[in-house]
């Protein structure tokens, strides 16, 4: 296989701390923010986000997690929902501007299956969604609010998001 590292470490952490700041930005603050990460890659970029947030504005942010379990139901049948395994979500959403927070989007099922999951929990005023990377190929009408990078890929190509041994997200490789 072929591999193209499309970002270094570096590059990793400057997309985060950007993203931070369009957070801010975009809800003029923390006021009434809270993050909830897609298990795995997700919720390690969740607390990634947390901590930027944290650097810039000394205010802690929730993190919750949720976890769609992978399977892609346009392969495997036709189930209507993505099937939706633990979310731990600490805290209520109700009225919370949320930022949904994955490594990858793709299709956009996994998205699709998070917000059913988080609008079980409560009625938050408002889901965001922040990516690392947008690979493209969506089969529905989600986009991603915040962007590490976007990766023109094939469907057979991969994106892989290397963390080490702390789940800080060190190297994000396309692998052809
Ligand atoms: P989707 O549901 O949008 O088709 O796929 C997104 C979900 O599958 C994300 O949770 C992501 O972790 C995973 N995923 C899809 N494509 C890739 C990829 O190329 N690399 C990685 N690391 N994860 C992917
Ligand atoms: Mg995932």
């Amino acid at each position: 296989a072929d591999n193209t590292v499309i970002l270094d470490g570096a590059g990793v952490k400057r997309a985060l701390t950007r993203i931070a700041h369009e957070v801010l930005e975009r809800n003029k603050g923390v006021d009434g923010l809270v993050l909830v990460g897609i298990r795995t890659g997700g919720v390690h970029l969740a607390h990634e986000l947390a901590a930027r947030l944290n650097e810039i504005e000394g205010v802690t942010v929730p993190v919750g997690a949720v976890d769609i379990t992978m399977y892609r139901d346009d392969i495997k049948g036709h189930s209507e929902h993505l099937p939706v395994g633990k979310t731990d979500i600490p805290f209520a959403l109700e009225g919370k501007k949320v930022v949904l927070v994955d490594d990858v989007l793709f299709t956009g099922r996994t998205i699709r299956a998070a917000m059913d999951a988080l609008m079980d929990q409560g009625r938050p005023s408002c889901i965001q969604l922040a990516v690392l990377v947008d690979r493209g190929h969506r089969d529905l009408p989600i986009r991603a609010d915040f962007v590490g990078r976007n990766v023109p890929t094939s469907r057979s190509e991969n994106i892989i998001v290397v963390f080490d041994e702390q789940n800080k997200p060190t190297e994000v490789i396309l692998e052809k």
